[in-house]
């Protein structure tokens, strides 16, 4: 047997990307922090050894391990990195899926060992990024052999005694695709090992986790079904937004925040070349609860005013009990690719507004993100100040996870 896909994945990406720029960090415990300066988003072995877990308030991690150092994140640079990671394995290898900023599958076929450790060495000599390698028969199978072999490891999974060894005694959720639920549901049927799963009859696969489950059960059985997509497949939805960093019930800081995403979300409209038919917000509270709504835009659109308006009634509707708010998405649906939106005159934004949205985008194009914005963003002084905000993961385009 020879390997059909392989994986690799980049050990502690953010941490290993600020130990390029800044090599003192390395051996030391360091962990990357959330926007505004917040949780551990990321941690080096050496600060995970020391029992700090990711998501931890650094104002907990500091009192575990106080010589600890912390860095703010910087996903601009991760994605220069990311970048260049992509371009090595797109020169060693024929079909590469950027599948998220620190992961790619790639065509494997009739490599061997010796291969997949040149392009492990391949990636550290030319971007300084440690990153583990997995070879096996499907995607499922070459990202558990990657897991398996971290940091720096370089797993090959093919023959039926290998792949034995990759499952057994690994649990399900180990598995891409099987979240806590699906794991509870099959703990149900004595099912709680990867070897169990693979060994399970596929028509309770099927029964209990749909054809999502039934694929993977295919994939850890070592028939490939899950393809390398080397091209992102159309967006259903565009949605920007995430945690506010501080929760607030501030109305004009939340109007903000309802700016800062809309303008995003333009942003991801115009790169993709589709117009939204249908804008939605959800809401998280510091409670717990949640809330969410959706309208229908009056025309096919992508310009700021109409979202930014809609988007401040979705507000109203969603936040009616003025709780605390912590995470904020707009997400646009029903897209239409714009070469084909049949436009009248009277079904666009007004001339003024298209060119005020053209000035926008060049200015901001040659300063900087964000050089030009809506006052409506004012509020949030705060946050633009800091350069860590400036860029997020979901900015990265391209990546396949989400
Ligand atoms: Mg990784």
């Amino acid at each position: 047997m020879t390997p059909r896909i392989g994986h690799l994945d980049a050990d502690c990406f953010y941490v290993s990307c600020e130990r390029v720029r800044h090599p003192f960090l390395r051996g030391q415990p360091v962990g990357v922090l959330s926007n505004q300066g917040a949780c551990v988003i990321a941690k080096s072995y050496e600060l995970k050894a020391r029992g700090v877990p990711t998501g931890m308030p650094i104002w907990e991690a500091l009192p575990v391990c106080p010589e600890a150092i912390f860095v703010k994140r910087d996903f601009e640079w991760y994605e220069v990195l990311s970048r260049r990671m992509l371009e090595i394995v797109r020169e060693l290898r024929p079909a590469v899926e950027y599948y998220s900023i620190d992961e790619m599958f790639f065509d494997a076929r009739e490599m061997t060992f010796a291969d997949a450790k040149r392009l492990q060495r391949a990636i550290y000599e030319r971007t300084g990024v440690p990153v583990s390698v997995g070879l096996s028969l499907s995607k499922t199978l070459a990202k558990l052999a990657s897991s398996s072999g971290k940091p720096l490891g370089c797993v090959m999974a093919v023959g039926a005694e290998e792949v034995q060894q990759l499952l057994r005694g690994r649990p399900v959720e180990k598995i891409t695709g099987i979240a806590r639920r699906s794991a509870r549901r099959l703990e149900g049927y004595g099912i709680r090992t990867c070897e169990e799963f693979a060994r399970a009859d596929r028509r309770l696969i099927r029964r209990l986790l749909t054809k999502r489950g039934e694929d993977l059960w295919w994939e850890l059985n070592g028939t490939p079904v899950l393809p390398v997509q080397t091209a992102r497949t159309a967006h259903k939805n565009l949605a920007r937004g995430g945690s506010l960093g501080v929760a607030t019930a501030d109305p004009e800081r939340l109007t903000g925040w309802v700016a800062r995403n809309a303008e995003r979300l333009v942003e991801a409209l115009d790169y993709h070349r589709v117009d939204c038919a249908v804008l939605a917000m959800s809401l998280e509270f510091k409670d717990g609860g949640a809330a969410g709504a959706q309208f229908r835009l009056p025309r096919a659109a992508a310009d700021f005013p109409l979202l930014y308006e809609t988007g401040i009634k979705l507000l109203e509707r969603c936040w009616g009990q003025s709780p605390v708010v912590s995470y904020m998405h707009l997400i646009a649906g029903e897209l239409t690719p714009r070469a084909f939106a049949q436009r009248s005159l009277f079904d666009r934004p007004t001339p003024r507004q298209e060119v005020l949205a053209e000035v926008k985008r060049q200015v901001n194009e040659r300063l900087g993100r964000f050089a030009l914005r809506s006052g409506a963003t004012l509020p949030l002084a705060d946050l633009y100040a800091d350069e860590a905000s400036s860029y997020d993961v979901c900015d990265i385009y391209g990546k396949t996870c989400f």
